[in-house]
């Protein structure tokens, strides 16, 4: 295993599929690709060859992946999933409901039609230079409260804040919270860039509700992954959050 693919648990693996992007992958049967491999994220829209590789380093197949779950419609992590669909392994995609325009295509600016007082002035001003990754017209949508039959069972819970359908991804029986963009991890555990989010309002609200989550191991979007009091500090972070709404997003816990 090189030094960008990781082991979270069982049947669960992170993939670096760029400085600081994130990508994981699941066994759909718990440790290897005979049922199926499921992606959680894609990368950019120039990670497919890295995530191929890294996949078969693992000892696993890329035609195996047969769904993608995407965490929101950032372009760093929904940029490879057209072109897998593309590919002889075809998976189907899925994102969360309010994210799903963005993912279609159906909404090319989607920080600039988000709900007033959901981005702030610096998001509205930089929501030209957002766009979403190549369409997935076929995209499916997830809803909260949704069990996948992937890993033992892989929980969607709606994660609202950095994007209004941003969905996030718990696996109980690895105890394991893919928490996507809703918490980011590059220097410290933040709330991540400020005017990237599109529904700001949501976020303490969704980052209390993830902190509750039964989970050892947090594996966000961007950063290494937190398997120390993973749950304490998520929830320090849910506080500053609720203390702070209107800040830039570089806050430490
Ligand atoms: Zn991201």
């Amino acid at each position: 295993m090189d030094n960008r693919t990781e082991q979270l648990a069982d049947g669960v693996w992170r993939i670096e599929v760029s400085y600081a992007i994130n990508a994981y992958l699941l066994a759909n049967d718990g440790h290897g690709d005979a049922d199926g491999l499921t992606l959680v994220d894609s990368g950019t829209r120039t990670s497919g060859p890295r995530l191929v590789r890294s996949i078969r380093m693992l000892g696993l197949a890329p035609l195996a992946v047969g769904d993608i779950l995407l965490s929101h419609w950032h372009a760093d992590h929904s940029g490879s999933a057209a072109r897998f669909v593309r590919s002889e392994a075809a998976p189907r995609v899925h994102a969360g409901l309010a994210d799903l325009p963005a993912v279609r295509g159906d909404d090319p600016l989607p920080q600039r039609s988000a709900a007033h007082g959901d981005v702030s002035l610096l998001g509205r001003l930089l929501a030209r230079y957002l766009r979403p990754g190549p369409a997935i017209s076929g995209a499916a949508g997830l809803a909260d409260g949704q069990t996948l039959d992937v890993a033992g069972g892989v929980h969607v819970v709606a994660a609202p804040g950095h994007t209004a359908g941003h969905i996030a991804f718990h696996l109980p029986q690895q105890g394991v919270l893919l928490a996507g963009d809703a918490a980011s991890n590059l220097l410290w555990l933040s709330r991540g860039p400020g005017p990237l989010r599109s529904a700001r309002r949501q976020e303490a609200s969704t980052l209390r509700r993830l902190a509750a989550l039964d989970f050892q191991t947090l594996g966000v979007g961007h950063g290494p992954v937190v398997s120390k009091r993973a749950r304490q500090r998520l929830a320090a972070l849910a506080d500053r959050a609720q203390r702070r709404p209107q800040h830039l997003g570089l806050d430490s816990t």
